[in-house]
């Protein structure tokens, strides 16, 4: 059984530089239809692509993926072709990644300032307290961890009101896709390879992506700096691609594995202070004035992070409560959580919020209030489960960096290639997994 090719569901207005003026309506229409033709023809190849190189995701309309392994694989759903980014911005995020990484190394050493910057959060939170409460016990014991790894992914949004890059969050635990976004970049070279000319857009401006590669190297570094030839009955690097959240841990069982993983002598990816370092918490903490002075001495490094810090509250700050509660579009609520699918937004962030300051207590130190970043909206053509079609969409590119530390040497302190995750910009949220966004890649303009 073959399948229809996928078609597109809108027929695409003409892909490439706007009609030259001049140009009669007839030779217009003329070619609407050869670009709908190759929007048609690349939807079908890249759908054929992405099965032939593993670009693929469990489906969720088959009942035995996840259980049956190589059963019920569907493409993973992307945009057919790469989305226009400013090389300036580009350069502006790839540089952060080792600072970001830096501070999340200095941050993780301070002890006193990650449990008490959550301590109103650990009294309505019982996962974040979990987590504080092994971090307490690693403090208790002075655990050192000598060598220290990190594989981070921190993401950008361009916000168009004032023309900057501001970033959305960093996270330390389980940053996703670093092998599907390298494939997607791939594609997308592939396809502009054949069809480029046609569209008038270069392969050469889609940046090199290499992350899968460059995070299992970073991987392998550390089990070289650990240096235990014992193998097999050694375990000397532990990664974390579960343990983010609260599901991950069903019974007691998944907590006395992750504490007896804490004070192992393997390195961690991420230890639990790295972990905490990633929480939204501490994100807006570190926003705050003269903090980030604390942990980094380098005044332009500083200004660089201040630069793409969009504004965040925490919500004993009243003043900002009640700005929220009047204009709740300009904002994000956030719980300390992963993954996608959390955040609260517009009149369910006003609902919460009253409801929440009405209850007595702590209720509101669960959460931060963020900025809401408002990007640019294009129309981008998007390909889900074997179909495409053409919805105006906005976009978050993620930067991967790759960090690993033995005492006073950094072996690896780099950005090392990125996510581009585009989404209907109608959507609030914005995960691949959590089914809003599609996977992309970016074409310098
Ligand atoms: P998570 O850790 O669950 O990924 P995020 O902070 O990344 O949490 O939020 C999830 C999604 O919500 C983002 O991918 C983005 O699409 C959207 N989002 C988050 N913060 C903002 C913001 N300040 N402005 C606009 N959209 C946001
Ligand atoms: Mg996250
Ligand atoms: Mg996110």
């Amino acid at each position: 059984h073959v399948a229809p090719p996928p078609r597109c569901a809108v027929a695409s207005r003409a892909m490439s530089a706007e009609a030259p003026l001049g140009v009669t309506p007839a030779a217009a229409a003329a070619e609407g239809e050869e670009m709908v033709a190759v929007v048609d023809e690349m939807a079908e190849e890249a759908a054929v692509w992405c099965a032939v190189h593993g670009l693929v995701v469990g489906d969720r309309a088959e009942p035995r993926s996840g259980t049956i392994p190589g059963v019920g694989l569907v493409h993973a759903p992307f945009a057919l072709l790469p989305t226009r980014f400013p090389a300036s911005f580009w350069k502006q995020a790839r540089e952060l990644a080792p600072i970001f990484n830096d501070l999340v190394d200095r941050v993780s050493l301070d002890g006193e300032f990650l449990q008490d910057s959550l301590s109103r959060t650990r009294q309505v939170d019982d996962f974040t307290s979990r987590l504080l409460d092994i971090h307490a016990k690693m403090m208790e014991v002075n655990k050192e961890e000598d060598i220290r790894l990190g594989l981070h992914r921190s993401d950008y949004m361009l916000d168009s009101e004032t023309n900057s890059l501001l970033q959305i969050e960093l996270n330390t635990i389980s940053s996703s896709f670093p092998g599907l976004s390298s494939l997607v970049s791939e594609l997308h070279r592939t396809l502009l390879n054949r069809h480029g000319k046609v569209l008038g857009l270069d392969s050469k401006r889609i940046p090199q992506n290499w992350v899968a590669t460059q995070f299992a190297e970073a991987l392998s570094m550390a089990w070289t700096e650990f240096n235990n030839k014992r193998d097999g009955q050694t375990v000397s690097v532990v990664y974390f691609r579960a343990g983010y959240s609260p599901n991950d841990y069903p019974s007691e069982a998944e907590w006395r594995a992750r504490l007896l993983m804490e004070q192992s002598s393997a390195i961690k990816c991420p230890s639990i202070s790295y972990h905490l370092v990633g929480t939204k918490k501490i994100q807006q903490e570190l926003a705050k004035p003269n903090i980030l002075e604390r942990f980094l001495n380098n005044k332009e490094d500083i200004a660089k992070l201040r630069k793409c810090f969009a504004g965040l509250w925490s919500l004993d700050n009243e003043e900002i409560v009640k700005t929220a509660i009047e204009k709740p579009d300009l904002f994000v609520l956030k719980p300390q959580r992963e993954g996608g699918g959390n955040n609260i937004y517009g009149h369910d962030l006003r609902e919460t919020l009253v409801r929440l300051q009405k209850e007595q207590g702590e209720a509101l130190a669960a959460y931060i209030l963020m900025q809401r970043i408002f990007p640019r909206a294009s129309l981008t053509h998007l390909v889900q489960g074997g179909v495409c079609f053409e919805d105006l969409t906005i976009s978050e590119l993620g930067i991967f960096g790759a960090y690993l530390r033995n005492k006073d040497k950094v072996v690896l302190n780099n950005q090392c290639g990125y996510l581009m995750r585009t989404k209907v910009s109608s959507s609030n949220e914005g995960g691949v997994a959590a089914g809003f966004a599609v996977l992309d890649s970016i074409l310098l303009t």
